[in-house]
């Protein structure tokens, strides 16, 4: 999902609607911050799903094709593996330790690489069964397959619900699924079974899946775990979906936040648009731009189940590919036709074409061929024409935008480290290592002298903020106590213009228990990162945690976690 497929995406979508199409918005698009994160991995200027799964879920960057493992581990490297040091847990293993429930959403099979970042710890993420262990002269009972993972350790026999694709991930050579498609499993296992046993032996009501009728049967009284496997391998897209057996990825979305909503601590849910970058892989942009709008559903969903005062929803894409919206075309036009613009040879070229992947066309007398012209242009599975010929589409090393609604949305603007997101996540959530929002005034400095009763120059607040605001620490600014409406928004408005001249970056620390603060904090706030150093107008603030040393606070964020 780069940010020429949302731009695509959104044009598609707006003339579905009989507009134009530029000026529509994805739902996520109507969200208080956006950012960018940067996506590279340690090994790779270009990423695949696995590291960057991850770096925004577990929140260190590692090797490519390596996931939940740190940079130690080679790819395909069991033995390096097994070293404990180099498992890194995920933001839903820290939201499972914190009482609340964890779940799962995808429209590729749920051992995908994404997925599978949620809850695995694998040297290769194509180990999904035991028989692609096997096929790396691995030991599947040293080194243990995703599905296996996902069934059998935590955090994944934890997650309440699973939904997604992927039914041949679990299912033995010798057995072929509900729609015919045979297993994978060399270890003679059925993991759908073991999943089933294991909540029995839990004393806990569960429910097995696979078709949308069934999914809409369990959802009237949700039981406490819900699998669901609606296809041998992905779900199919959406366009070509059969609607009775497949549901939609909003769908899933609201089944799974009303099924982890009965926790009232709360939880954490990937919910993944999966098909978007499968799509790009094949050049089939039509395609890629509806799922990406399938996307739009789902969150538009999220959105609507879940209070913006007490839920954090952040969207953003693991990669970029190398989709390209370009030409001079006409404003209205379509967004999956020719450009107004032709070649040097007078041949048309597409609005949306790809730097590379399955749809080269060779040259004839040293001239592109007119794709216009082809007996299936403009069909759904029709191929966008690439300059590099290759047989899947690749990944783009441009960073990816990041979208964020709820509690400290702020955080999330400016360009980071994707690997920062679940650090940003956690804080807001109260969950994992780290600094929390609920208790991050750990260190006060009361300023009340240079503020009382007045509103303070902009030069009176840059002395003071300088004071603080040095090396790597991290300034905060609170805006606390009784002041009117009027005179708090004044101080904010001028503390964040004071910010933003030093280039510093800080957060404003509300009175959580005040909503008229948070709405201020809202209007004026261009928080960053959560440490607090310094206070303003600090009488009523609430402090929850006993102080911590400057040598603390002035840790570099980004190196919280990472262990390489
Ligand atoms: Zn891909």
């Amino acid at each position: 999902m780069s940010v020429p497929t949302l731009a695509a995406a959104r044009t598609l979508l707006g003339q579905r609607n009989n507009q134009p199409g530029e000026e529509a918005q994805l739902a996520f698009e109507a969200f208080p911050t956006i950012g960018l994160t940067k996506t590279y991995c340690v090994d790779a200027q270009i990423a695949d799903s696995a590291c960057t799964a991850t770096a925004y879920l577990c929140g260190v960057k590692n090797n490519y094709g390596v996931l939940g493992l740190t940079a130690a581990v080679p790819r395909r490297n069991c033995s390096a593996s097994l070293d404990t040091s180099t498992h890194i847990d995920s933001i839903a293993a820290w939201a499972l330790a914190d009482e609340r429930d964890a779940g799962i959403v995808t429209t590729t099979r749920v051992t995908h690489a994404s997925p599978a970042g949620v809850y695995a710890k694998s040297a290769n993420r194509n180990w999904e069964n035991d028989a692609k262990v096997r096929e790396d002269n691995q030991d599947p009972n040293t080194c243990q397959d995703i599905a296996y993972q996902l069934v059998h350790s935590s955090p994944g026999n934890q997650f309440k619900v699973i939904l997604g694709g992927g039914r041949r991930e679990f299912l033995p050579t010798t057995s072929i699924d509900e729609e015919g498609t045979p297993g994978l499993r060399t270890d003679g296992r059925n993991l759908i079974e073991d999943w089933q046993n294991d909540k029995i032996s839990r004393n806990v009501t569960y429910q097995y899946v696979w078709n949308r009728d069934q999914l809409m049967n369990a959802a009237e009284t949700l039981p406490d775990y819900l699998l669901g496997l609606f296809e041998g391998s992905h779900m199919q897209y959406n366009l070509e979906a059969n609607v009775q057996t497949e549901p939609t990825l909003a769908e899933l979305t609201e089944i799974a936040i009303r099924s982890l909503s009965r926790n009232e601590k709360g939880f954490f849910l990937f919910v993944e648009g999966g098909r978007i970058d499968h799509a790009h892989h094949d050049n089939l942009v039509e395609l890629a731009l509806d799922e990406t709008i399938e996307m739009s559903a789902a969150v538009a969903k999220a959105a609507e189940l879940l209070s913006e005062e007490d839920s954090l929803i952040v969207v953003t894409a693991d990669h970029a590919h190398v989709m390209a919206f370009n030409g001079y075309t006409k404003r209205g036009s379509d967004i999956l036709g020719p450009s107004d613009q032709r070649d040097e040879s007078n041949i048309p070229y597409m609005t949306i074409s790809y730097t590379n992947g399955p749809g080269f066309r060779s040259h004839v007398n040293n001239t592109r061929v007119d794709v216009t012209s082809e007996s299936n242009f403009r069909q759904l599975r029709w191929m966008s024409h690439v300059d590099v010929p290759l047989d899947s589409e690749t990944h783009g090393g441009d960073d990816v935008a990041v979208f964020a609604r709820g509690p400290q949305h702020q955080m999330f603007s400016g360009l980071y480290e994707q690997s920062q997101l679940p650090h940003l996540m956690a804080y807001a959530a109260c969950i994992g290592p780290g600094l929390h929002v609920c208790n991050a005034a750990s260190q006060i400095v009361q300023m009340q002298s240079l503020l009382k009763n007045s509103v303070p120059s902009i030069n009176q607040l840059l002395i003071a903020l300088r004071h603080y605001a040095t090396g790597s620490h991290l300034l905060a600014v609170a805006d606390m106590g009784g002041d009117s409406l009027t005179t708090s928004s004044r101080i904010v408005k001028k503390v964040s213009q004071a910010v933003v001249s030093l280039r510093r970056e800080f957060i404003i620390f509300p009175d959580t228990n005040r909503d008229q603060d948070r709405v201020k904090i809202e209007f004026y706030g261009i928080t960053r990162f959560p440490n607090v150093l310094g206070c303003i107008d600090c009488t009523n603030i609430k402090i929850q945690s006993p102080a911590s040393s400057l040598d603390t606070l002035s840790q570099p964020y980004n190196k919280w976690r990472t262990k390489i």
